[in-house]
């Protein structure tokens, strides 16, 4: 059965931000208001996201990766401590680690999703362990009750890279929700506002938790540790008066930015309705096809599909991951890899003499990992131009 195969006449690229007209109009007022840094719009879209989310609060800041940093900082994080993640991840996530001069202490995945395997975690637990971070690859909830159970256990702190997971849903929570299992434990969620994440502000972030200390003491230090209280406590004599608690840091979102997430957040549901129907496209498509395997996408879960991260199954191809990649582009179709795990990366090898078989699961996963555009903006033919050319690579390569 050969059809032939007609590849599109300009290239697809792998991500693309969906911007409709709103964000550029929300934009211009916060420009003729004369205000354009922090201020009310940021005010706003930590409210409208919080109640998005169900979370108690949510402190705005410029990264995902500020949101990390400032959300260990919370919880105390010290030189010499240990967190536990996952080393199938982006940079993010291990670095603001070493900020504090503590170390990450990587744990194998989940071969099925790709997340940090929590029946590893026990081990990896030490006197110095305070935190685990676990992180949603792709948009895939990681299995997070047994994560919660250990933490309570053992009087960690939990700290979720939630940059894949807007929206996400873990067995009925929404990611970003407080979930009773942890008890009394620190939780706070990390979202991002990146580019290429599933709603963007150019470059942003927000922290959510329910607990009230936390959130406050992330806001004080994501503006130089500048005392809020003190601000309002002299309002009324001039605006002249500030108090420095902390030495703290420049992470705070402008209201440019978050102009931007407002209008994105409006539209969020109708984006990620459109993500979700071209992950059932590729998933109709590439069914029971022998040298793909699909992600997982589990009945407890509901997939906020930030990344589609098809995996090959080389054995049944006489092409490798990178050509794989190549004959795709070779078709007009931008692709990603997600991601080269961190402990193959010089510094951390370096660091901590680390070994590719250290984390075989992580190791063995990327190899063979290839992510397939998956955005809103992409149209039916879109869509169906990426199909016919992964059928087309996979037919012609086949062993
Ligand atoms: C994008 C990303 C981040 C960092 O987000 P920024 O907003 O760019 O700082 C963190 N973790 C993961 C897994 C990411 O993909």
């Amino acid at each position: 059965m050969s059809r032939a195969f007609r590849r599109r006449s300009d290239f697809l690229p792998f991500a693309r931000p969906d911007l409709d007209g709103r964000e550029l109009d929300m934009v211009k007022e916060v420009l003729d208001s004369g205000w354009i840094t922090t201020g009310a719009v940021t005010k706003r879209l930590e409210r409208d996201f919080a109640d998005r989310i169900g979370a108690g609060y949510a402190v705005a800041v410029n990264s995902a990766t500020a949101a990390l940093h400032l959300a260990l900082e919370a919880v105390g994080l010290k030189a010499g401590d240990e967190v536990i993640t996952t080393p199938y991840t982006f940079a993010s996530t291990a670095e603001v680690v070493r900020y504090f001069d503590a170390k990450p202490r990587f744990v194998d995945i989940d071969q099925d999703t790709l997340n940090i395997d929590p029946e590893k975690i026990e081990a990896a637990i030490t006197p110095r362990t305070r935190a685990i971070i676990p992180v949603h690859i792709g948009g895939h909830p990681a299995d997070l009750d047994p994560i919660d159970e250990l933490a309570r256990s053992s009087g960690l702190a939990v700290i979720e890279d939630a940059a894949h997971a807007l929206p996400a849903v873990y067995r009925g929570t929404i990611i970003g929700q407080r979930r009773p299992a942890l008890g009394s434990n620190p939780h706070l969620v990390c979202f991002s506002f990146y580019a290429t994440k599933t709603m963007t502000t150019g470059e942003g972030g927000m922290i959510c938790t329910d607990d009230k200390s936390l959130a406050e003491r992330c806001r004080l230090m994501s503006l130089h540790g500048i005392s809020a209280n003190a601000w309002n406590r002299y309002a009324a004599e001039g605006s002249w008066y500030y108090e420095i608690v902390a030495p703290g840091f420049k992470y705070n979102l402008t209201d440019i930015a978050a102009a931007i997430g407002l209008a994105q957040l409006q539209r969020l549901d109708e984006m990620s309705t459109r993500r979700a129907q071209i992950a059932c496209r590729y998933t109709d498509a590439f069914h029971g096809v022998g040298a793909l395997k699909l992600p997982a996408d589990h009945a407890w879960v509901e997939h906020a599909w930030h990344l589609y991260p098809l995996r090959l199954e080389l054995g049944a191809l006489t092409i490798d991951r990178a050509d794989f990649v190549r004959e795709l582009k070779s078709r007009n179709i931008g692709t990603s890899v997600h991601f080269i795990p961190l402990h193959l990366h010089p510094y951390y090898r370096q660091k901590y003499g680390f070994s590719p078989d250290d984390f075989p699961v992580a190791n063995r996963e990327f190899e063979r990992e290839v992510s397939l555009p998956i955005y809103s903006r992409m149209s039916d033919d879109d869509v169906s131009d990426v199909i016919e050319a992964v059928l087309h690579v996979v037919r012609t390569f086949e062993s």
